[in-house]
């Protein structure tokens, strides 16, 4: 059996993961580790071809696979050695990897730090509990459909129905553009469209397409090929005529490896638990990027792998040790999550994750608070919190205390449908 040696191991080669091999670098790793499944480095963004991603992390709104490229060329190959077509089965105290591999065989790779960059996946139809008849072709997740338009495969049909309209949804919109299909509706099961208002009023008014709000879809019609999406909307059925239903969003974390390993998950995030410098639970792992949590941005993942990827140098140099005093922080019921869910006070001086909260429900004229054993260090006002958004919660004053209680608050808040 092949033994690889590192300081640092990346599971994952998309942002997170890149701009962790990157940072651990700079941060003094020796030699880091890079193991991708896919077949090329770059992760979900290499299939998009349409602009907006890496704004947070590079100032630049690139294309994925552009973004995807800034991220390897950054790479030094002296010391990091990227692993494709290699699939990370299994994570062991040690740290300790299996990974398997066409090129390596099974490996055994034995390191000091481990980042678990493993991304999100999206829940294929049956995991949405969608009703009705079911097609043999036709029904894709927008992943599967960015996939087969980067890769060249034919995509059925001309017309696309989609199901969602998170940000993705109106990346699948430029991708029916690139392919030559046209979007004939937007199907959204909440009142209103999940992205940005903005977002979704020009990409609509770009494409032209309907969007159904508050519709539910009961059925999808067609033997071999998707022929039709029927919908209900407001107690009324419609039929749409369709050659292929495209499911938008509802992300999950991509987990097997940290389930098995048993990591603590946060029962609202799904991804592994973490403190302000992506520590888990595991002694020597840690986690960034979209594993954490779906969903945020590639710029905002990358940022994320690069602070991790520095703590994971300077855990593998002996400069910081693991969740010294690791403090829950309260989270207000108004929330849905918070990441990190944990501050620990030994931060070695490396900087600390940025913030990402989000609010479970529509709230109007909120006050976000940051408490520590009872004082106020920050506060923001907003006129609207969003469910699915990202707030700011600015964590950064935590770094100047000692332990103590830590809460984030929501204050002078009303549901906005309570008006
Ligand atoms: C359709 C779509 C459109 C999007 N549009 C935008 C946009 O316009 N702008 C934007 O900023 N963001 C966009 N995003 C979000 C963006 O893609 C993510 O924020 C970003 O990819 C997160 O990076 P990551 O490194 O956390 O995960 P990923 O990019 O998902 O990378 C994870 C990597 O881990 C690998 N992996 C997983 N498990 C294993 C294992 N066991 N062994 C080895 N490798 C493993 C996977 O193969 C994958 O390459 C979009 C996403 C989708 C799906």
């Amino acid at each position: 059996m092949t033994v690889l040696e590192a300081d640092c191991a990346v599971v994952g080669a998309g942002p997170a993961g890149l701009a962790a091999a990157r940072a651990a670098v700079a941060a003094g790793a020796r030699s880091v580790l890079v193991f991708d499944r896919d077949d090329a480095p770059g992760g979900l963004p290499r299939f998009c071809r349409h602009p907006g991603f890496g704004w947070e992390y590079s100032r630049r709104l690139e294309t994925g696979p552009s973004f995807a490229r800034r991220l390897l060329g950054d790479l030094d190959p002296a010391r990091v050695a990227l692993h494709c077509g290699a699939t990370v089965m299994s994570l062991q105290p040690g740290p300790c990897l299996e990974v398997l591999s066409p090129a390596l065989g099974l490996a055994t790779v034995r390191c000091r730090g481990v980042v678990l960059a493993t991304g999100i996946r999206e829940r294929p139809r049956a995991a949405r509990l969608v009703p009705g008849r079911r097609p043999e072709r036709g029904i894709l997740t927008t992943g599967q459909l960015q996939q087969m338009v980067a890769r060249g495969v034919t995509v059925p049909g001309s017309r696309l129905a989609v199901v969602g309209s998170e940000h993705v949804a109106f990346s699948v919109l430029l991708t029916a553009r690139h392919s030559g299909h046209r979007v004939v509706a937007m199907i959204e099961a909440e009142e209103r469209p999940m992205s940005y208002a903005a977002v979704a009023a020009l990409a609509r008014a770009l494409a032209g397409v309907p969007t159904h709000l508050a519709a539910r879809v009961v059925d999808i019609a067609g033997g071999g090929c998707v022929e039709a999406v029927e919908i209900e909307q407001a107690g009324r059925r419609r039929t749409i005529a369709c050659d292929a239903v495209v499911f938008a969003g509802d992300f999950v974390p991509d987990v097997p490896l940290a389930r098995a390993a048993s990591l603590a998950i946060g029962r609202a995030t799904q991804g592994p638990e973490v403190d302000q410098l992506g520590r888990t639970s595991l002694a020597g792992v840690f986690a960034a990027g979209n594993v954490l949590r779906a969903v945020e941005s590639s710029g905002f993942a990358a940022i994320e792998g690069a602070r991790v990827g520095a703590a994971a140098a300077a855990y593998a140099a002996g400069r910081i040790g693991w969740r010294d005093g690791a403090t829950p922080i309260a989270l207000a019921p108004q929330f849905a999550y918070l990441v990190p869910q944990l501050w620990a006070f030994d931060d070695g001086g490396v900087a600390a994750l940025p913030a990402s909260l989000r609010a479970g429900q529509d709230l109007a004229a909120a006050r976000i608070g940051l408490r520590h054993d009872g004082s106020l260090l920050w506060q923001g006002r907003k006129r609207r919190l969003l469910r699915h958004r990202r707030l700011r919660v600015d964590l950064g004053e935590l770094a100047r205390r000692g332990p103590g209680a830590i809460a984030v608050e929501a204050g002078s808040w009303r549901a906005i449908s309570e008006g």
